[in-house]
């Protein structure tokens, strides 16, 4: 069976300044994929590329075996992609309700089961987005992406800036997905919270993958190299 997605030698560039050098990678279905690399290697850019916001300069992405060349983000989402943006990108006039209701497409996920996996986010149904913290903000990101009901969710920094409670209840929510049989796709800092979350790891630096295990398989040496972790 081919992954869910298969992502094969992709460059990608802003104008004239390259910024992907032939990245390959691939998430299978139910499987969880860290997407690692410091500040600045590329990993937004890879995800916005999969999504279709960038174009790619060359390779080859492939969302459950069709090819997504040329396709608007839109046409992407629909083949089962689900992104939690960097940044969230709630829609601050709309109420959560609203906000979640927007994005629905037919499936298990819709408001109540949402509501479910983030109760806040049904105490909080009528009230606009910007009234909300920031890690209600990002449960109303993540809510949103499901609602779609992708078969790969994409989450870029789902838990930075957040207070220690809410990043641990997104953590969560994602081990709860991933047993689910939600396929994943995560970039994070968290290597101890990624260690226990993820199949395999994919690290990049300055747009080329360097660097492909699972979370034993990563050694000090090799994260203190890529990653600048002591
Ligand atoms: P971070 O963790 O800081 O978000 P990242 O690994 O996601 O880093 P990218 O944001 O993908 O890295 O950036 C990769 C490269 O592309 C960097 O050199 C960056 O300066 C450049 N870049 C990113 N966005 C743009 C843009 N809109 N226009 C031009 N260059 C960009």
């Amino acid at each position: 069976m081919s992954p869910l997605l298969t992502v094969e030698k992709v460059e990608a560039a802003y104008g004239v300044s390259p910024a992907l050098f032939g990245v390959s990678l691939s998430v299978g279905e139910g499987e969880a994929v860290a997407l690692m690399g410091r500040n600045g290697m590329g990993k937004t850019t890879m995800v916005k590329t999969i999504c279709g916001l960038l174009p790619r300069t060359a390779g080859r992405v492939e969302v459950a075996g069709r090819d997504t060349k040329g396709l608007a983000p839109h046409r992407v989402a629909r083949l089962g992609i689900g992104l939690v943006p960097e940044g969230r990108r709630c829609f601050a006039p709309l109420t959560v309700e609203e906000n979640l209701i927007t994005a629905a497409r037919p499936g298990h996920w819709d408001f109540s089961t949402v509501s479910e996996l983030f109760p806040r986010l049904a105490e909080r149904r009528r009230q606009t987005a910007r009234t909300l913290s920031g890690g209600e903000q990002q449960m109303l990101a993540i809510g949103r992406a499901l609602m779609t009901n992708p078969r790969l969710l994409i989450l870029d920094e789902a838990t930075e800036g957040l207070a220690p409670a809410i990043r641990q209840e997104i953590w969560r929510s994602l081990h709860k997905l991933k047993t689910e049989g939600l396929a994943i796709l995560v970039i994070d800092k968290s290597l101890t919270e990624l260690s226990t979350l993820v199949d395999r790891y994919v690290i990049i630096e300055k747009g080329e993958d360097v660097w492909k295990g699972k979370p034993a398989e990563l050694t000090a040496e090799i994260a203190a190299r890529h990653l600048g972790v002591a």
